[in-house]
């Protein structure tokens, strides 16, 4: 059966899409630290980050700068902070996360709670700035 992560690749399940190239896609995470809390996930299904080959994860780290540079300028912000969990969706990617300091990162924090506008403006505004 397909991950959640590939039903929103497919259209499946709607997401707030930040960016798109033909191997990976961004979206904002559904419970966010921060406001521009994004997902980068390969569209090839891939449970464990580090079973993606060599080529990938270098080409997926390049795609996820690139994102991480559109949140700095939309979220002005410290750093974009980065971590690799996947415990609970078995399909790999990597948190983005605006970071004002180290505290923002700490993912038992409690989750923020945002409108569906909400959501939209802010992909909209990181989408906006992405190159
Ligand atoms: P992890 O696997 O890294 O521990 O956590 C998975 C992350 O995916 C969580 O931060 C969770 O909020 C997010 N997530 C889980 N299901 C969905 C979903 O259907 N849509 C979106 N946008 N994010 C999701």
């Amino acid at each position: 059966m397909a991950t959640i992560f590939s039903m929103i690749v497919a259209g499946d399940i709607p997401s707030y899409k930040v960016a798109e190239n033909d191997q990976f896609y961004a979206f904002l995470d559904i419970n966010p630290l921060a406001k521009g809390h994004t997902l980068v996930i390969p569209k090839r299904e891939v449970d464990y980050f580090f079973d993606l080959t060599d080529e990938e994860i270098a080409a997926m780290q390049v795609f996820a700068k690139h994102v991480a540079a559109a949140i700095k300028e939309a979220f002005p912000c410290k750093k974009v902070g980065q971590a690799v969990l996947g415990l609970e969706v078995p399909h790999a990617h990597i948190h983005l996360v605006p970071m004002q300091s180290e505290k923002d990162m700490l993912f038992s924090n409690p989750k923020l709670k945002l409108t569906p506008e909400e959501f939209k403006a802010i992909a909209e505004a990181i989408a906006n700035k992405f190159v």
